[in-house]
């Protein structure tokens, strides 16, 4: 056996253990009774070691030494060199945090998140402020080990979108905010509101369950290789590709809100099942970023999803799920209803326009005080200004503010901005898509969403890691990542739903 197969076969046998710990997540949220918990906790505690103490072993950091030779020599194939290189990076990284951190920050994980269960509940950040001072003085330990060229957010952001650095969001957002805000100013001028009493009727569950699934298999998602489950918080996990697992939350008065979960996880599952099985358990057959992943995600449920080609399609079928309930409904009344522009102090909740604020307002706050330029307990209130800037309201409380998010509980910061780049790159690629595939539209009103799957698929899934998210936008849309694409979009769709002029 070869060196470089040697790795191979230790990437893969980390990845059977990671996937035992996949399917137990999932279990976790979708099956297992509440009393289950303790041994759970246990179980994937020690998965996770094992995983780690495997990966981070001497064996693997002396594979990697000797494959850096064949490396000199040209002896690797492209797709050889890109699993080594991603390895290196991860194995690197990995190495950089002594083992005290690293429980450390476990330890302070779990009381964080306990503490910021309580404190929401009173909406009292007090009560969570000292857990976040001690969260952030640990990632910014952590951000020094890994290091950084100019700003000590970049160290911390690379861990999500690899490559990703403060110098190039900041003037993206910067221009995404101002052009967003003075949108939402414009629409909430016109006064109108779109709710559609038909919509709030009662929907059976049974019912929207078979409608979602029958919309996730005609966008070409593969039941045979993924499941649809319900959970308190949708999510898409399990294995990739052949075992995907999506769920969902239902409400029988809302039967929209399930069906955008549905085909938001269905973009994530579909990512999933085009990577390339045979590179399975290595970063040839591993997705890029959380922003790629999301730019998926928002691609099916938004410019599919929430688009007047897709009602065309979907209306009919809506019906024949639901007759007798939804008999009197028109695909442009669904379409404004699913469209509605309307600034929320939750960010869950927020619609298309709005979302991006609230994860500027997060991207923000989460630059400076690692940079030291805010303290943690002048939080409430830069948050609470900015969303009056931004959005027009003020929180009443913690709760609906400052303290709404798990993340920084969990020691997820540089997470967000994850969620607004899945925004601009999946705009960035439906243009690319568009000229790539003239008759989009009709496809979609005709219910053919293969071309475009297939278009994702061949574009962005089967390369795995080969490309930085950078390197692949430059490459399937012709220019480094930018906000206008999505800005285009935006303002044309709303200004014209809106009857902006
Ligand atoms: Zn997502």
């Amino acid at each position: 056996m070869t060196t470089y197969e040697t790795l191979i076969k230790r990437l893969k046998e980390l990845h059977v253990l990671g996937s035992i710990g996949g399917i137990l997540s999932w279990d976790q949220e979708t099956m297992m009774p509440l009393r289950g918990g303790e041994m759970r906790a246990e179980q994937v505690a020690m998965i996770s070691s094992m995983s780690h103490e495997r990966f981070v072993s001497s064996e693997v950091g002396d594979l990697l030494e000797k494959l850096k030779e064949a490396e000199g020599r040209g002896e690797l194939d492209e797709e050889q060199a890109v699993n080594v290189r991603e390895t290196r990076r991860s194995y690197e990284r990995d190495k950089k945090l002594p083992t005290d951190l690293v429980e450390e920050l476990a330890r302070t994980r779990s009381i964080a998140q306990q503490k910021w269960i309580e404190a929401r509940k009173e909406s009292n950040f007090k009560m969570f402020q000292p857990l976040l001072e001690k969260t952030i003085s640990l990632k910014k330990q952590v951000a020094e080990l890994y290091g950084y060229e100019d700003d000590i957010y970049d160290a911390l952001l690379d861990t999500y979108e690899p490559g990703m650095t403060v110098a190039q969001l900041d003037p993206m957002f910067a221009e995404l905010r101002g052009r967003t805000v003075k949108l939402v100013e414009a629409i909430a001028g016109t006064r109108k509101t779109f709710g559609v009493a038909g919509l709030k009727r009662s929907y059976p569950l049974t019912r929207q369950a078979s409608f979602e699934r029958e919309i996730a298999e005609a966008f070409g998602f593969d039941f045979k290789a993924g499941r649809l489950d319900l959970s308190a918080h949708p999510f898409c996990g399990g294995n990739a590709p052949h075992d995907v697992r999506m769920t969902t939350r239902r409400d029988e008065h809302d039967p929209l809100s399930s069906l955008f979960s549905v085909m938001h996880e269905t973009g994530h599952g579909l990512y999933g099942q085009g990577l390339e099985a045979k590179h399975s358990g290595t970063p040839m057959g591993s997705s890029i970023s959380l922003g790629i992943h999301e730019s998926q995600s928002r691609t099916w449920e938004n410019l599919v999803g929430r688009g007047r080609p897709f009602w065309t399609y979907a209306l009919p079928r809506f019906k024949a799920h639901f007759a007798g309930i939804s008999d009197d409904l028109n695909s442009e009344e669904v379409y404004f209803a699913a469209n509605e522009v309307k600034p929320s102090l939750i960010r869950v909740e927020a619609d298309e326009v709005t979302y991006n604020l609230h994860i500027i307002l997060r991207f923000e706050i989460e630059r400076d005080f690692m940079n030291g330029r805010v303290e943690v307990r002048d939080l409430p209130e830069i948050w609470n200004t900015r969303m009056q800037e931004y959005l027009g309201l003020t929180p009443p409380n913690d709760a609906l503010g400052v303290l709404q998010d798990v993340h920084w509980s969990m020691g997820g910061i540089g997470y967000f901005p994850t969620y607004t780049l899945g925004n601009l790159y999946g705009a960035q690629f439906f243009e690319a898509a568009r000229k790539a595939l003239p008759e989009l539209d009709s496809q979609i009103e005709r219910g053919e969403f293969l071309p475009l799957r297939e278009w994702l698929r061949e574009n962005i899934h089967c390369h795995g890691k080969r490309f930085r998210a950078t390197d692949l936008i430059q490459r399937v849309t012709g220019k480094p990542p930018t906000s206008e694409a999505f800005l285009t979009y935006m303002e044309t769709k709303f200004g014209e739903l809106y009857g902006l002029g």
